[in-house]
Formats: C-alpha cells, structure tokens, sequence
C-alpha cells in the first residue's frame, strides 16, 4: 500500500500530452486552444495521433509540422502500419527528419472497422518491424505502445511483454501505456516489464474521464478493464456535464498521486485536445507554469 499526503511531494515530474487530429475547423479551434493553454507546462513532448487506417495522414503532418514551427514545444508524430506499404511509410518518416521532427511513436494500428488485424502485403507486420525500418532510416526517437492489461490480440501477458522487449531492442527508447484506472495495474506491470529487462521509461497513459459512456465502450475495445467503482462514481451523471468534470479531475488526480507516491515520475496525458483537467491534474502533481 501506498502512504498518501495531503499535498503531493513535488518530486520533479516530466508530463507529455497527447492530442488527435479534429475533424471541423471548430474542433480546431479547440485544439489550438488547448496547446496553448498547455504550452508553459513545458511537457517533454506533445504527440499527435494518426487516424485509424492512416485516415488522418496529412492532417497529423499539418498539426505535426505547426507545434514545431509556430510554438516552443516538440512534437512527436504518431505513425501506424496498417494500409501503407513500407515504402510509403518511409517517405512520411523521411519528410519529417527532413523537416526537423525527430520523434516518432510507431505502432502497428488497427483495422477499420474491428477486423481482426491484416499486415499489408508490402508494409511493416508489426511495430516492432517498423521500428527497426525507422531507425534504418535515421536516428529518431521512437515511443512505442505497452498494454498494462495486455494487448487484446497477444496470446498471453508475456508473449505482449517479450514484443514490448523486441520493440525496446529495435530501438525504442519510451513506452507509453495504455489508459487503466486501477494504479496497482500499472505499478504490477512496471515490475514484470523490470523483470523482463525493460529498463527504458514506461509513462503510464492517464485518460481524464468525462464522457462515461464511450469510455466503457472504448475500453472494451482495448481491453481496459473498468472497475465497478469508477462506474458507480459517474452512476446518474449523464445530465451533469459540471459535476462529471469535477469527478473526472478528482479521479485521475488520485491516480496520478498514488503513481507518483509509488516512483512514477513521468506522465503521459490523453487530453482528447481538452485543457482543463489535464492542467488542474498536472498542478496537483506540482507541474507549474515555466513562464507565470
Ligand atoms: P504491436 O506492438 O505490433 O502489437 C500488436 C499485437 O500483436 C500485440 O498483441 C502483440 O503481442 C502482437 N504481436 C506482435 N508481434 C507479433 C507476431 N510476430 N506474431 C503475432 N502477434 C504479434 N492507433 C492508431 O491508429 N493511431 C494512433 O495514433 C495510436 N496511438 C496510440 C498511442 C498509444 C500510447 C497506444 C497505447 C495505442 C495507440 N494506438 C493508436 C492504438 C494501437 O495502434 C493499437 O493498440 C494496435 O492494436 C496495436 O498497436 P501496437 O503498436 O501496440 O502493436
């Protein structure tokens, strides 16, 4: 068990803060809104996702390219296999060193849809495979996925952890999990990863929770498990967006502190290109403004 102060020892932590491509100029707008509002965090990096089947590909590079050009912060662009053959998968990396951008987190993605998953016939099989394709290419930094709970398509906890390990080995230099809710989840997986020899740092993916319902259909998806009590905290709050703020904040806080009394030292924020409660939840780690 884990003692828990009131106020949190501000040991320093590093954060990074993850944002999607939108859809409309207005949810744009948000996006922009949120880096900014973010910005004198100074997180170590920010990253940008990539659209299930690649759907987002030229938006993630406009996003990508406008963190590093127009504000003080370094982006890391996400980057799948699905749908792309190794060479045009290549010739994105290649555009971004070109461009300065130096940090990609390679996955392998997912089919649309939820099919069971297809390697292209010509692209990366996996992460691992792009992975080492990367850093044949030049050397980035390369963040990879890792499942607390275990990837929903692996054949068991350790074969997820030994292609954690291949991924680590190819070249990858941070992990970054998947959402849980259970801090004990994460804090168990860290020392089985320890154990395997993992000895990179593995950010615990935090997910601040305001819309219940399409978290539990998400989670189910990827293989989160969502305990009883976070679902009877947000029991009769449909109507109550104020209110399932306030819990969202107070339960990711909380597992944020329990994480950091433990040793984590390093954070990885789902934003869903939102501020707010990412922001109150890094002051509560001690994460302050570097400009205030
Ligand atoms: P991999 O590491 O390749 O593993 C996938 C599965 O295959 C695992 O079960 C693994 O154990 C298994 N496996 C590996 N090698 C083999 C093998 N040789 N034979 C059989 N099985 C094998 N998705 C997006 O579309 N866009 C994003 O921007 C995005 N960002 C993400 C960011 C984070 C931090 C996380 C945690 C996930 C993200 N995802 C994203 C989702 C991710 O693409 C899916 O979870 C996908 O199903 C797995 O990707 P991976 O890179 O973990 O795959």
């Amino acid at each position: 068990s884990v003692e828990l102060p009131i106020v949190a020892a501000h040991r320093p932590v590093s954060v990074s803060f993850e944002f999607f491509p939108p859809k409309t100029d207005k949810m744009l707008e948000s996006l922009w809104d949120a880096v900014r509002r973010l910005e004198p965090l100074s997180p170590a990096f920010v990253s940008v996702t990539y659209g299930a089947g690649g759907g987002t590909r030229d938006r993630t590079h406009e996003i990508v390219s406008r963190i590093a050009h127009e504000t003080s912060l370094k982006p890391a662009a996400h980057l799948t296999c699905v749908g792309h053959s190794r060479g045009e998968v290549d010739d994105i990396a290649r555009r971004y060193w070109d461009e300065g951008i130096r940090h990609i987190v390679a996955l392998r993605g997912d089919m649309p849809d939820g099919q069971p998953y297809q390697p292209h016939p010509q692209g990366y099989d996996y992460a691992v495979d792009m992975v080492a394709g990367l850093k044949r290419i030049a050397d980035f930094e390369i963040s990879v996925a890792a499942y607390p709970e275990a990837h929903p398509d692996a054949p068991s906890p350790d074969f997820d952890i030994e292609n954690l390990k291949r991924k680590i080995d190819a070249g990858a230099t941070r992990a970054i999990s998947q959402y849980f809710f259970d801090p004990a989840v994460f804090l168990r997986f860290r020392d089985r990863c320890a154990a395997a020899g993992i000895s990179v740092p593995i950010a615990p993916g935090i997910l601040p929770v305001t819309n219940f319902a399409q978290v539990q259909r998400f989670s189910a998806a990827c293989g989160t498990t969502v305990p009883d009590w976070l679902a009877d905290l947000f029991e009769g709050l449909d109507d109550d967006p104020e209110t399932r703020h306030l819990v969202a904040a107070t339960v990711a806080a909380q597992q944020c502190r329990i994480l950091s009394a433990a040793g984590v030292d390093l954070f990885h924020f789902y934003t869903l290109n939102r501020a707010d409660l990412v922001y109150a939840i890094c002051r509560v780690l001690g994460v302050r403004p570097q400009t205030a």
